[in-house]
């Protein structure tokens, strides 16, 4: 495990990029990194696994958004990518900062599986398909057991606010949706805090991952 140091420059134009992506951080108001996605964001465009620590309200989620839509590609339509998040409020929040950072790369169809839904519109929607899934450990398992849904093509795997997923119980059911995706994903998590015991519980779905973590919120 390596500890990756903040670059120097936080513009998002120095990124290897696409531009239309970047232009449209700036039309959110996005003109410069938080100090997380300055140093998490070079590792996922490495391909790297990663381990990213900070605070509530430093900017997670575009650091993964980031990540997942730098690889993903519209034209094939299967789930690229997985967000696990511990709560429904937490997945909608995820689906749509996503939305809103994949303006800028066309027709991405984006879906939120959680608990409290009824199954069955869910299910409709994954026959439709999805390039980005969000969801909550319960209701993935649940689709995974029903064969409702194909994680064998995600390769970028999120684990978000992995440690209260941990606290909340949630971490059989992760290692069940960790098995269902391909071994050859790149896998993120991210949490604000990241005790020895749940670096024990995660080392297996990690693959020589980069450690950062920032201490500021910004
Ligand atoms: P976290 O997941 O770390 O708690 P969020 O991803 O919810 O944080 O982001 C917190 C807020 O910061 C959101 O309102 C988001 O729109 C905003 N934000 C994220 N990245 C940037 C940025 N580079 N510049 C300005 N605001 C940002
Ligand atoms: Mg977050």
């Amino acid at each position: 495990m390596s500890t990756n140091s903040t670059p120097n420059s936080k513009r998002f134009s120095n990124l290897p990029l696409n531009p239309a992506l970047i232009s449209n951080l700036e039309g959110l108001g996005y003109l410069e990194m938080t100090e997380i996605q300055a140093a998490s964001i070079p590792v996922m465009l490495e391909q790297r696994d990663l381990i990213a620590q900070a605070k509530t309200g430093s900017g997670k989620t575009a650091a993964f958004g980031i990540g997942i839509l730098s690889k993903l590609n519209p034209s094939y339509f299967a789930t690229q990518g997985l967000v696990v998040c511990p709560t429904r409020e937490l997945a909608d929040q995820v689906s749509n900062e996503l939305r809103r950072l994949a303006r800028a790369t066309p027709n991405v169809k984006i879906l939120t599986l959680c608990g409290g839904s009824p199954m069955r519109p869910q299910i409709a929607s994954l026959e439709h398909g999805a390039h980005i899934v969000v969801g909550t450990p319960g209701r993935l398992l649940d689709h995974i057991g029903r064969n409702s849904i194909n994680l064998a093509t995600v390769q970028t795997l999120v684990l978000d606010e992995a440690d209260r997923m941990v606290d909340m119980g949630f971490f059989e059911d992760i290692v069940g949706i960790v098995a269902a995706c391909s071994p050859r994903r790149q896998t993120l998590l991210f949490s604000a805090t990241y005790p020895a015991d749940m670096r024990n519980a995660t080392s297996s779905f990690l693959r020589d991952p980069v450690e950062v973590k920032v201490e500021s919120q910004h």
